[in-house]
């Protein structure tokens, strides 16, 4: 009789990996198997979904190829591995057990918060729905994940919501396998869920909370908005300013609250239709643009003007030819666009420098000078996470702030790299100090933090801080785990200080990465590259400390993942006043006009821009005590300052740089390429030298030529004078046949895709940045790979295929 029981005790057990956690994986689960009339158990565990499947092997095989098939998007199965199982007690009918909180590593992909569903929107348009208007409504397909989640597994009890007892009704739903809410871990409705409530700015606190109704809040806070009041509304990943996106003389009084004066503010539609209301979207790109902005990171992204039917002020993004927008991607600003009726203005609401509020208690203080009212929950924010920037470039989209619906989303690291991790070891690596994201490796995945903000801000540098210990704390990573810490070579940024600081404390290996070197890595990096020659690393951005001890950012980079060699550079300049340099373009103009002699042709043109003679005679005076730089970025302010089309100080990093490809993409024409840029051989090196850019750019202004069409033969004679270097490189005998494309400057979506298309055309293979930002927000996951080259070159003396 002893083996009758056992077959009917055997069975399988399925080990589920990938993004399956968070996005109604059980539930699906659940169905699938009980349609297949499959007796067993689901749970998740802290590495993977589980299951056990008292079946043979054939009905196995199959349920595994429908569970790959049909898996809920935006979930996805990495692997499944199986193995024999022997059931204890016969199961009867199949069944969703509780979380198992196990296992030394973290290998799963927990997911990003998923902006709200189809279904969700019509039950809250419903008035006989239970959920009627109810602004935190969820279910398994969208809500809250990662903002709100404080351990893992992925269970209620683990997030914001485990304040929230369920009611009866949320209770049932949860419980029930053919409702669209079974195991939805932040259920809720009004009976039981979070309260909703607005306050003014002049009442004392807490007064309302208690009295108004949600819809009552809600009423009050459009009306507000109506009037052009601003008010500060908590998101999922953090607070925003919000105000009515038609009304200028509102738009202009936040800009002098924050002391914003011209930084492009984003704009939120209430949905498809609301965006064609204002925008023609028969084009290809806005096609791509829509897709983008429905889908469920719901990001920012970056439209043109130029598609817009009915004006919006332009006061929103003064000068610019892009507009920020996005969809509403929770209930409780669908629910304010939907009876607004216009367009909102949201932007973080942070004191300028500041990191996103993210406590009603941070946001009732800090948001004082800037809110009239507030609109507030108390579903706690865990984790900070900014609106995601997308812009699409050459038909492709580029991250440019990787936040909000991608964190925590990780990615593979190369096979071949993978080598370097040391068993149960992982590798922290602590980025760039503008910009700051951090990475960590999870087995054989790397995760990019959210965007931290500039580090120099002390609020920043301890939100960053704060947020490495809960995402170390998240992932089950203690820190004496450590294989090593990562930093910039730069002797002086914050995040390396912190860095050594930990390695010490630890006793932990300290490995610093050339920050061009970080770049040219991370673009190698997120497109899988596995290089068997070197490529060569194009890197233009601001500023990175080089080997050299000069300001690099201008480079090519010839090498891979272990090592680089600076083959070619634009030529250096002396950053006039050091630091102020980057914040004030006239500076980087004077250096360059003086490098190449023609100071004399430019003296009306730098009057009629304030800039007085005396000033300049003392910086070139004192130009050697001034730091070089080879940086692109600080050419591209140069050139922005003699068109006269920034002010005399920078309001906001990278103003130069947009205003100059906002005036090239204006123009219509064609012009014929120039050569503006001449190649000197030096040492063992070839410099790009601007020096007949600025003869030519004078002798047009004076011919009054428009700026226009300027900014658009400067940016093409730029990328003829890269492509002419690289001729040059392959003249000399370098060989490579692959190019990666890094550094913040090649956000400039004109010089992306002309360089790219000029390449490609040429028959070079090109990379260019695409999920991971070429800006140094990317970095950190560059400094993984040339961490983890090193280490194992040290221990292999090469890279293990
Ligand atoms: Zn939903
Ligand atoms: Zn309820």
């Amino acid at each position: 009789m002893t083996y009758v029981v056992t077959s009917k005790l055997n069975g399988f057990q399925l080990d589920v990996k990938g993004r399956v956690q968070g996005i109604g994986f059980r539930p699906f689960v659940f169905r699938l198997a009980t349609s297949l009339g499959l007796c067993g158990s689901v749970k998740n565990t802290a590495v993977s979904v589980e299951i056990k499947l008292n079946a043979d092997l054939s009905l196995v095989e199959h349920f595994s190829q429908l569970l790959i098939q049909q898996c809920p998007r935006p979930g996805f199965i990495e692997s499944i591995t199986r193995e024999p199982h022997q059931f204890l007690v016969q199961p009867n009918g199949f069944s969703i057990l509780p979380s198992l909180s196990e296992g030394e590593e973290c290998t799963l992909s927990f997911p990003p918060d998923l902006a709200i569903c189809p279904a969700c929107i019509q039950e809250l348009i419903n008035p006989t729905d239970r959920r009627y208007q109810y602004p935190l409504i969820n279910c398994t397909q969208c809500g809250p994940r990662y903002t709100i989640i404080h351990d893992i597994p992925y269970d209620r009890t683990h997030t914001s919501m485990a304040a929230f007892p369920m009611c009866v009704d949320c209770q049932t739903e949860y419980n029930n396998p053919l409702s669209r809410r079974f195991h939805a871990e932040p259920i809720c409705c009004s009976t039981c869920g979070p309260a909703i409530w607005f306050q003014q700015n002049t009442k004392p606190r807490e007064e309302g909370k208690t009295r108004r109704t949600i819809s009552d809040s809600l009423k009050i806070c459009v009306e507000q908005l109506i009037q052009g009041k601003i008010i500060a509304i908590k998101g999922i990943g953090g607070f925003h300013l919000v105000c009515d996106a038609t009304n200028e003389s509102t738009i202009r009084l936040l800009r002098t609250r924050k002391q914003r004066p011209s930084k492009p503010l984003a704009i939120m539609f209430k949905d498809r239709q609301h965006i064609h209301s204002y925008f023609s979207c028969t084009s290809n790109v806005m096609q791509q643009c829509l897709k983008l902005l429905e889908s469920k990171p719901a990001p920012i992204v970056l439209l043109s003007k130029t598609y817009l039917t009915q004006a919006l002020p332009a006061e929103i993004a003064p000068r610019q030819h892009l507009l920020g927008v996005m969809l509403a991607y929770s209930p409780l600003h669908w629910l304010l666009l939907d009876s607004i009726k216009k367009p909102l203005i949201m932007t973080s609401a942070n004191p300028p420098g500041e990191p996103i509020c993210i406590t009603n208690n941070l946001a009732l203080q800090q948001l004082k000078p800037f809110a009239d009212g507030w609109l507030l929950h108390d579903r706690n924010i865990n984790h900070r996470c900014d609106d995601s920037v997308i812009n699409i470039i050459n038909n492709k989209p580029q991250l440019i702030r990787r936040a909000r619906g991608f964190v925590p989303d990780s990615l593979p690291i190369p096979d071949q790299l993978e080598h370097g991790l040391l068993k149960e070891k992982y590798l922290l690596a602590l980025g760039a100090d503008l910009k700051n994201c951090f990475g960590i490796t999870i087995g054989a995945n790397a995760l990019l933090s959210s965007y931290q903000g500039d580090l120099a801000n002390s609020a920043c540098l301890q939100a960053m801080q704060q947020n490495l210990k809960e995402m170390q704390t998240l992932l089950k990573l203690p820190e004496n785990s450590l294989q090593a810490v990562v930093v910039d070579s730069h002797p002086d940024y914050y995040s390396s200080h912190f860095g050594r600081k930990i390695a010490e404390k630890y006793q932990t290996p300290i490995i610093q990465v050339q920050h061009h070197h970080a770049h040219f890595a991370s673009c190698l990096f997120e497109n899988q590259v596995l290089p068997d020659q070197p490529v060569l690393g194009i890197i233009f951005d601001g500023l990175g400390f080089g080997d050299d001890g000069t300001f690099w950012g201008g480079e090519f980079l010839l090498g891979d993942y272990a090592s680089v060699q600076r083959v070619a550079n634009l030529k250096p300049f002396p950053l006039l006043g050091g630091d102020k340099a980057n914040k004030q373009p006239w500076r980087n103009l004077i250096a360059l006009l003086a490098q190449s002699d023609c100071l004399q042709q430019t003296k009306n043109i730098l009057t009629t821009q304030n800039i007085a003679q005396e000033e300049i005679n003392t910086l070139l005076k004192l130009s050697h005590r001034f730091p070089l730089s080879s940086s692109v970025g600080r050419l591209f302010d140069a050139v922005a300052a003699l068109l006269n089309i920034v002010p005399y100080e920078q309001t906001f990093e990278g103003e130069a740089a947009m205003q100059l490809e906002a005036l090239a993409s204006y123009y219509k024409g064609q012009a014929t390429p120039t050569e503006l840029f001449k190649i000197i051989p030096q040492h063992k090196r070839l410099l790009l030298d601007s020096s007949p850019l600025w003869y030519f750019l004078i002798e047009q202004l004076n011919n009054k030529e428009k700026k226009t069409k300027l900014a658009f033969i400067f940016l093409n004679s730029f990328v003829e004078g890269v492509f002419q270097t690289i001729i040059s490189l392959q003249q000399q005998g370098k060989q490579f046949h692959s190019i990666a494309l890094s550094g913040g400057v090649f956000q400039n979506a004109f010089l992306l895709s002309t360089l790219q298309n000029k390449l490609e055309s040429e028959g070079f293979t090109v990379y260019t940045p695409q999920q991971i930002p070429c800006n140094d927000s990317g970095i950190a996951l560059g400094q993984i790979a040339v961490a983890l080259a090193q280490t194992e070159i040290k221990n292999n003396g090469h890279l293990c295929a």
